[in-house]
């Protein structure tokens, strides 16, 4: 199969990195309190301004912790399956060269020529898209996987995958 992945909140733990900017901007959250909802939905809007201020300048991009189990999943889909990572990398322009770099730190065996920044995700033609946001299925021709986040726990779809470790298995029940 060919796979299409996305980076932030599935590769890169970018809503952990993003409650240590608003807990720096003096905003801490409970997962309750975020269950269903975007960050920038429940900050007042002053520490939104804030951080996506410094979203906009790049660098925070290069300091994600990977998600618990993607480095060891990537690397076995790459042996079985034709993988791209997709990123809309559009929404902040200064993040590419950081999201280059932190590719080639934390998934060195990726193969670069396969990593895609881009805007609408509709261009992609894959079998499956991982992501976290389901508006990134519109009018995608395969099959969209919803990677777990607090902000779509709500989110009514049928192909869910809650961590990396569970990724051989989700899909292939997708594929029967
Ligand atoms: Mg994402």
């Amino acid at each position: 199969m060919r796979i299409a992945i996305d980076m932030d909140e599935v590769l890169a733990d970018a809503h952990g990195g993003q409650r240590r900017l608003y807990a720096a901007e003096g905003h801490t959250f409970t997962d309750d309190a975020l269950r269903g909802q975007e960050l920038k939905e429940v900050a007042p809007p002053e520490a939104v301004t804030a951080v996506e201020r410094h979203l906009h300048q790049g660098t925070f991009f290069a300091n994600l912790d990977p998600m618990p189990g993607a480095a060891d999943a990537l690397e076995r889909l790459c042996e079985d399956h034709e993988i791209f990572v997709a990123t809309a990398a559009m929404d902040y322009p200064a993040s590419c060269a950081h999201k280059v770099a932190w590719m080639m730190r934390h998934f060195p065996f990726f193969d670069l020529s396969r990593l895609v920044m881009c805007g609408d995700k509709s261009i992609l033609k894959a079998d499956v898209l991982i992501d976290d946001h389901t508006r990134h299925f519109d009018g995608f021709g395969g099959k969209g996987l919803l990677f777990d986040a607090l902000h779509n726990a709500n989110v009514d779809w049928p192909h869910r995958l809650t961590h990396w470790d569970h990724a051989h298995d989700t899909l292939r029940e997708m594929q029967s």
